[in-house]
């Protein structure tokens, strides 16, 4: 086990920076924590809980996927070596489902996945929740990883304790930075899992919620009676670290075209209306139920697992109170 004091954290960054685009939770005017490159904001020290999650990286808002005039076509690859510093585990998780998602059925997203294949990740453990709307344990997750990361970091007071995850993360241990624990290092380190462990008092009851949309209890009034109060603004989606929903368009460009891609999201009645003008989710109960629906149910149907990491995004963005943690709390109470 190595660590690295929180004092070099920012050398250690910039160092990385020179061989890959380094992204981590960096301040924005003071207010919003997102995750941006190096530098483009301020890096205070807080990983916290970025406003949106690190998925901007791999799917970005809008990228152009390919070019085109009357005589040729050509696929826009755009990625470089890109090292994501300050990975929550919960959205470790996600990027693995997301994985899955874009893999599916041997349907490979080339965008995606060529961006990927060039990441390196470190996560960092949390200690404690980063806000009172984290249900991660929840969720079926943990507040730290098992697999999945290249470094995983976890706090202890002035510097981290670092475990490697990878070949690649032992390369990085090896960097100068990082130096030799001591030997109490791992009894601190069951400490601090422990402790972690324990410190998540919001459990909203997601297991039951499953259930009960296993068992078809939530009927149109339910979702109806909720989707009364949404404003239809898609901020829940737009900060899922698990929502992959976009929408494709053509624009002109030097003498041919553009077609690029842009986040949509499920609960717009656009997302859903076909050609013909017919809509197959027509109101925005019906909108509300396939979000829900789809993550708490139909994900563990395809992938075994819940396409809901339990990050609170949704919860801490929703303005009326319709994020996943509220809805949980009503589907409890049928
Ligand atoms: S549904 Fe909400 S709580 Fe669940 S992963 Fe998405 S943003 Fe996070
Ligand atoms: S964030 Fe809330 S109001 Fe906005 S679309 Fe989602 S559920 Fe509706």
């Amino acid at each position: 086990m190595k660590r690295l004091k929180k004092d070099n954290v920012v050398s250690f960054l910039k160092e990385m920076n020179k061989k890959e685009k380094v992204f981590c939770p960096q301040s924005v005017d003071g207010r919003d924590l997102m995750f941006m490159p190096l530098e483009e904001g301020v890096y205070t020290g807080n990983i916290g809980k970025t406003t949106i999650s690190a998925k901007t990286v791999l799917f970005p808002q809008t990228e152009e996927i390919l070019s085109f005039t009357e005589k040729s076509i050509s696929k826009t690859i755009d990625a470089s070596k890109t090292l994501l510093f300050g990975i929550r585990p919960c959205e470790m998780k996600a990027i693995q489902f997301v994985d899955q998602f874009m893999t599916r059925d041997n349907f490979i997203d080339p965008h995606y996945q060529s961006r990927r294949e060039k990441v390196t990740t470190i996560a960092i453990a949390c200690h404690e929740p980063p806000s009172d709307t984290c249900f991660c344990v929840d969720a079926g997750g943990m507040p730290y990883l098992e697999n999945g990361y290249d470094v995983q970091l976890f706090d202890a007071g002035d510097y981290y304790m670092a475990l490697s995850g990878s070949e690649h993360g032992e390369e990085i241990l090896a960097n100068k930075y990082f130096e030799k624990g001591d030997e109490e290092d791992k009894e601190r380190l069951e400490e601090i899992k422990n402790k972690a462990l324990h410190s998540q008092k919001n459990s909203p009851g997601m297991q039951k919620a499953i259930e009960i949309l296993r068992e078809n209890k939530p009927d149109e009034a339910f979702w109806e009676g909720l989707a009364d109060r949404c404003i239809n603004c898609g901020g829940c989606v737009y900060v899922c670290p698990t929502c992959t929903c976009f929408n494709v368009y053509d624009l002109p460009s030097q003498g041919g075209h553009i077609r690029c891609r842009s986040w949509d999201a499920c609960v717009h009645a656009g997302f859903t209306r076909e050609t013909s003008g017919h809509n197959p989710r027509p109101t925005q109960g019906s909108r509300l139920a396939r979000r829900h629906e789809h993550k708490l149910k139909f994900d563990i149907v395809n992938f075994k697992e819940s396409g809901c990491v339990g990050c609170g995004r949704c919860s801490d963005t929703c303005p009326v109170g319709l994020g996943a943690i509220e809805i949980i709390q009503e589907l409890n109470a049928l």
